[in-house]
C-alpha cells in the first residue's frame, strides 16, 4: 500500500487553513454586525398584556423599567418629559441603573474566567454608593463576595444599606483620584493584594483546593473604565427607549457619574435617529459642562483654594465628576448640548417633582429632569424629551432630602421659582 499519510496531512493542513479564514470571516462579519448601526430590538420588546413572565432569580428582574410622562412637567412646557424610572422596586436587585452595569460587569468577568461563581471570589469596587448596592446584592444571587469602597460624606443610608447585604463597607475620607487614598483607588489595591495573597496551585497541585476557595480572588470591577458599563445601556436602556417611544425621540437627556448611561444609550440611539439632541445634565462642582460646551474640563469650584469638601463640590450624588473616563470617552463626541444645574435647582426640582407629581426621586434624577426642562424650553413646544430617574429618594434622606426639607401640605410652587432657586433658599 502506497504510504499515503503525506497526503492526508497536507489535505488535513488545507482543509484547517480553509476553516480557519472561514472562521475568521464569520468572527469578523459578526463583529462589523456588531459595530455597525444598531438593530431597534422593538419586536423582543413589545408590551404583552398581562404580568411579566417567570425569570431566573432576582438579576431576571433586571431591565424593561417603565417610561412614563411626568405629567406636570409636560404640561408646562409643552413637551412630552418622559422619565425612564430606573428606581423602581423591581429594578432586580439594587434598585437603580446600576443594576443593569453591576450585571454587565460581573457577565463578562464570568466570561472571561476572571470571576467563579461559589470559589470565594470576591468583588471590589469604589463607588458613590448606587454600583456598590447592586454589586452587593447580585454577589448575593450569583455566589461571590463584595467589598465596597465609598467615599465617607455620601448618604450614610447607602452604606447601612450595603451593611444589610452583607458587604465589607469601607467609607473612605475624600480624597482626589491621584491620591492613594481615594475610594477608587482602594478599591483597586484591596482586589490586587487579595489575588496576590491568594495561593496558586502548581502543575503538581501544591495547594490545596479548599484553600483557595476559602480565600479567591479579587475582582475589580472598575465601572469607571469597564466598557461592560457603557454596554449595558447600549444593549438594554437604549435600544428599551427606543422600543417604548416607536423611535420617536427629540432629545435624550441625562447625567454622567462614570458616563456609562450617556454613553451608552447615545451610541444606541444616535446612529438611529441622527437629528436627536443628546443633552449632559451636569451638577455644579463637575467640570464636564465645561468639557462639553468648550472642550476644556474645569469648574470654577475648583479653583485653588475654593473646593469646599469634595472633589466635587455638589450635594448632588452619583453624578459630576472632573476627569474623562473611558465611559465618558465613548460617547462624549455624540453628546450635543450640556445643562449647568446648581444644588439650589436640583433641591428645588426635587421637591416640585413631590409636590406636583408624587414622585420621590434621588438628587441625580433631580438635576435630570432641571436639564430636561431646560432643553424642552430651548427645543420649544411639541418635542419629546427622555430623561432617567436613576435612583429614588429613599437613598437620599440623610443628606440631599434632609436639606431639601418637608414638602408641606397646601403649597403652589411655580415652575419659575425652580427655575431660578438660589442657595439662600435652602440655607
Ligand atoms: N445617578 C446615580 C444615583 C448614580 O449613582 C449614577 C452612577 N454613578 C448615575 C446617576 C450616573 O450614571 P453613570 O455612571 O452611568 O454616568
Amino acid at each position: 500500500m502506497p504510504d499515503r499519510s503525506a497526503i492526508y496531512v497536507g489535505t488535513a493542513f488545507v482543509a484547517g487553513v480553509c476553516l480557519t479564514i472561514a472562521y475568521k470571516d464569520i468572527l469578523d462579519s459578526r463583529r462589523n454586525e456588531k459595530s455597525a448601526k444598531p438593530k431597534p430590538q422593538s419586536d423582543a420588546l413589545v408590551a404583552h398584556s398581562g404580568p411579566p413572565e417567570i425569570v431566573e432569580g432576582i438579576e431576571g428582574c433586571i431591565g424593561n423599567t417603565h417610561l412614563f410622562r411626568i405629567k406636570s412637567l409636560s404640561d408646562e412646557t409643552g413637551c412630552e418629559i418622559l422619565a425612564k424610572a430606573e428606581a423602581r422596586f423591581l429594578n432586580g436587585a439594587g434598585q437603580s441603573s446600576k443594576d443593569r452595569v453591576a450585571l454587565s460587569m460581573i457577565e463578562l468577568a464570568e466570561e472571561e474566567g476572571i470571576l467563579t461563581p461559589y470559589s470565594g471570589d470576591t468583588i471590589y469596587e469604589g463607588t458613590s454608593g448606587s454600583t456598590g448596592i447592586s454589586l452587593a446584592s447580585l454577589a448575593r444571587a450569583k455566589g461571590y463576595l463584595a467589598h465596597i469602597c465609598l467615599p465617607s460624606d455620601q448618604a450614610i443610608e447607602k452604606s447601612n444599606l450595603l451593611l444589610k447585604l452583607g458587604a465589607i463597607v469601607d467609607r473612605v475620607p475624600p480624597a482626589p483620584i491621584v491620591e492613594k487614598e481615594n475610594f477608587i483607588n482602594r478599591a483597586r489595591a484591596l482586589a490586587a493584594a487579595h489575588t496576590g495573597s491568594t495561593p496558586v496551585a502548581t502543575e503538581d497541585g501544591e495547594v490545596e483546593p479548599s484553600e483557595r476557595m476559602a480565600r479567591g480572588r479579587g475582582f475589580f470591577a472598575d465601572q469607571f473604565e469597564n466598557e461592560a458599563n457603557w454596554r449595558a445601556h447600549y444593549d438594554g436602556s437604549g435600544p428599551e427607549i427606543y422600543a417604548q417611544c416607536n423611535g420617536k425621540i427629540d432629545a435624550f437627556v441625562a447625567g454622567a457619574g462614570t458616563g456609562g448611561t450617556i454613553s451608552g444609550v447615545a451610541r444606541y440611539l444616535k446612529p438611529l435617529l441622527p437629528d436627536l439632541t443628546v443633552v449632559l445634565a451636569d451638577p455644579q462642582g463637575s467640570g464636564l459642562y465645561n468639557r462639553v460646551r468648550y472642550g476644556v474640563m474645569f469648574d470654577v469650584k475648583e479653583r485653588e483654594g475654593t473646593r469646599r469638601r469634595r472633589q466635587v463640590d455638589t450635594i448632588v450624588e452619583g453624578i459630576g465628576v472632573n476627569r474623562v473616563t473611558a465611559n465618558f470617552e465613548a460617547g462624549k463626541e455624540l453628546i450635543d448640548d450640556a445643562v449647568r444645574v446648581t444644588d439650589a435647582q436640583a433641591l428645588a426640582m426635587a421637591r416640585w417633582l413631590v409636590e406636583k407629581d408624587g414622585i420621590f426621586a434621588g438628587s441625580s434624577s433631580a438635576v435630570n429632569c432641571f436639564a430636561a426642562v431646560k432643553t424642552a424650553q430651548k427645543l420649544g413646544p411639541g418635542h419629546r424629551i427622555v430623561t432617567m430617574l436613576s435612583d429614588s429618594g429613599s437613598r437620599h434622606l440623610s443628606r440631599f432630602w434632609a436639606k431639601a426639607g418637608d414638602v408641606g401640605g397646601a403649597v403652589d410652587t411655580k415652575l419659575s421659582d425652580v427655575l431660578n432657586a438660589r442657595d439662600e433658599d435652602f440655607q
